[in-house]
């Protein structure tokens, strides 16, 4: 999370640290600052909450700051010291010569501030980022070279970091460093940018350097030096950025998040396009590396995830076990690298992360290419550390997603394990010409039975003005759509702060059922098939305990009329590719509950989107 943003040139750099910063709000909002270097000095602008109040700040003084040339920024998300303006970066050291911005964390701070204090250095904020400032510092007072100063102060820290310096004596200078935390350097003529992604400097460039673990960059203006941690100069390797600049705009909508339930139906489009070609011809996949014959022998599939992607991840699971049937474990990452995960050659282990970046994820992925397994990455960055580590990747070009809380990128994982689950079996032969014809007719229209969804929002918009007060909800589902449940209950959590639950509607009356009354609304996730008959008696004992409540359905099937208080109606689907459908309504009614009770929808409180800390 946080993000960093660096610029050495003719420009002037305020304006492109805060637009690049903007373009990095979704990584964390809690504060943001910017250093500039500005006649012999370095003058340090920093503001607690939305980076609107730094550019208040810097538009107050644009006649101080607008000639500088060379600065650094940051936007926070806070992981040591609260939110505070002194907690912002960028941090410097006792005499303000050198200053910082850090992203990740300092896993050894508390030691290191001991012994930094003992050698005499003032500590202001609660950062562990400030005592890297300090170490720089102290190694900068022996070598009188920023970039060795760096090299030997890093090699004293442990953790995760993502470092822009600058410093006062070397005023021609940017020095750049990562290790396990995302950052690139974009080049131009007679100019450099830093950043943590691709959004913050692709407007001024389409040619960057990704460093990798340990790498220092030096910049000048002229020249791109990079070295690694035994002071061997490397050669950089410059790539093109796949990318347009992207006007970040609404398009209309109120928030970017319901833009994005509304881009759904064309980001399905855009995964099955050119993977899917005719309902008579197997899916083509050649993302996927594995030769046949492995893929034919694999004894297991591991599906390592966070967040909303593991309830895609859980999807996933149900799938290829149903078509492949090679048993899959799904797995929190942070759970997976901390306990004896056995994994081998016969192993596929997908690893799914919207940005590519989340720090729990990519320690998965490679504990397990240790042991020698497969790696497939879902994600919907192809320029992300976990795309660049992957065996095979699956790109599920859902397009910038800005809003915190995940909705497209959801839709395209989904979708990237639909294809994936029917292209395993029908390597290995094991599903049937009929079944396959069948999925693939229905997929290529579940676009159009989403624009249904979505032109019948005002509905959803009803429900959930009379359920926006209600403190607690439970969601439940079975079987496919168990994760359906999960994740409609996290939307509504993330962006109102209602406490959601989702459970196996099983399970109820094993526990939950004992907080059911009429202030704890049920929602029934009810989709004709398998588990229908058992999901209605599941409702049909929550209503006894006067709970109200909500189903979500396919079925025209009058009983839920009779036992419900709402019913939100969708189009009939295969009950398999159900979970497609089923959670844009839980999308909108998360929203729409949001919306109602005038909460931040884009950027919920705590949260950021890329989580590059463990
Ligand atoms: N650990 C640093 C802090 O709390 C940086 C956090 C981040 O990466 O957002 O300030």
């Amino acid at each position: 999370m946080c993000g960093i943003v660096g610029y050495i040139g003719y420009r002037k750099a305020v304006d492109i640290l805060t637009s690049g910063l903007k373009n990095l709000e979704y990584r964390g909002y809690d504060s943001s600052g910017v250093a500039l270097y500005n006649q012999n000095k370095i003058d340090v602008y920093k503001a607690q909450g939305k980076l609107q109040n730094l550019v208040n700040i810097l538009d107050e003084k644009r006649a101080e700051v607008e000639n500088s040339t060379l600065g650094i920024g940051h936007i926070r998300w806070a992981t040591h010291g609260a939110p505070t303006t002194i907690n912002a970066h960028p941090h410097t050291c006792n005499c303000g010569s050198l200053v910082i911005v850090h992203n990740g964390i300092i896993e050894n701070f508390k030691e290191l501030k001991v012994e930094l204090e003992k050698k005499g250095c003032t500590f202001h904020s609660q950062t562990d980022t400030e005592t890297v400032a300090h170490l720089i510092a102290q190694e900068y007072a022996k070598t009188k070279d920023l970039t060795e100063a760096v090299r030997l102060a890093t090699k004293k820290i442990e953790g995760a970091y993502a470092l822009c310096i600058m410093h006062k004596d070397e005023p021609e200078t940017l020095v750049v460093t990562k290790r396990n935390a995302p950052l690139l350097v974009g080049i131009g003529e007679g100019e450099y940018f830093v950043a943590s992604d691709v959004p913050a400097i692709i407007e001024y460039t389409k040619k960057a350097m990704y460093l990798n673990d340990n790498q220092i960059a030096t910049l000048t203006r002229n020249s791109l030096k990079l070295i690694d941690e035994n002071n061997t100069e490397i050669t950089p390797k410059i790539e093109s950025l796949p990318w347009e600049p992207v006007a970040l705009s609404k398009m209309g909508f109120k928030h970017f998040m319901l833009k994005e339930i509304h881009e759904q139906p064309d980001v399905i489009r855009n995964v099955l396009n050119g993977k899917l070609h005719t309902i008579d011809e197997p899916i083509n996949l050649e993302e996927v590396k594995l030769d046949k014959e492995t893929l034919k022998n694999l004894n297991r599939v591991q599906i390592i995830a966070c967040g909303t992607s593991l309830h895609a991840a859980m999807v996933g699971k149900y799938l290829i076990e149903d078509f492949c049937s090679i048993p899959v474990e799904v797995e929190a990452s942070s759970e997976y690298i901390y306990r004896k995960a056995i994994t081998d050659e016969k192993t596929l282990v997908v690893g799914v992360s919207q940005s590519g970046e989340t720090a729990d994820t990519i320690t998965a992925i490679r504990q397990a290419k240790e042991k020698g397994s497969h790696i497939l990455i879902i994600t919907n960055r192809p320029d992300s550390t976990m795309a660049r580590e992957a065996d095979s990747l699956i790109p599920v070009n859902a397009g910038i997603e800005v809003s915190v809380a995940a909705t497209k990128s959801y839709i395209a994982q989904l979708m990237s394990f639909y294809l994936l689950a029917i292209y395993m079996a029908e390597v290995k032969g094991c599903i049937t010409k009929e079944i396959s014809t069948s999925l693939k007719k229905e997929l290529i229209i579940l676009p159009q039975k989403i624009e249904q969804v979505l032109n019948e929002k005002e509905q959803i918009k009803k429900i959930a003005k009379e359920y926006s007060s209600f403190k607690n909800f439970i969601y439940i589902a079975r079987g496919v759509n168990l994760a359906t449940a999960f994740e409609g209950a996290l939307k509504l959590k993330e962006i109102s702060y209602i406490n959601a639950t989702g459970y196996a509607a099983g399970e109820l009356k094993h526990g939950p059922i004992a907080m059911l009354d009429e202030t704890m609304p049920v929602l029934s996730i009810l989709m004709k098939g398998k588990v229908y008959e058992k999901i209605l008696s599941n409702a049909e004992e929550s209503k006894a305990r006067n709970a109200k409540l909500i189903a979500l359905t396919d079925s025209k099937d009058a009983k839920i009329d009779e036992l419900f208080d709402h019913v939100i109606r969708i189009p009939e689907v295969n009950e398999i590719l159900s979970p497609i459908i089923s959670v844009i309504p839980l999308q909108l009614l998360a929203y729409y509950i949001a919306e109602y009770l005038g909460k931040d929808v884009d950027q919920p409180r705590n949260l950021a989107k890329s989580v590059t800390v463990e």
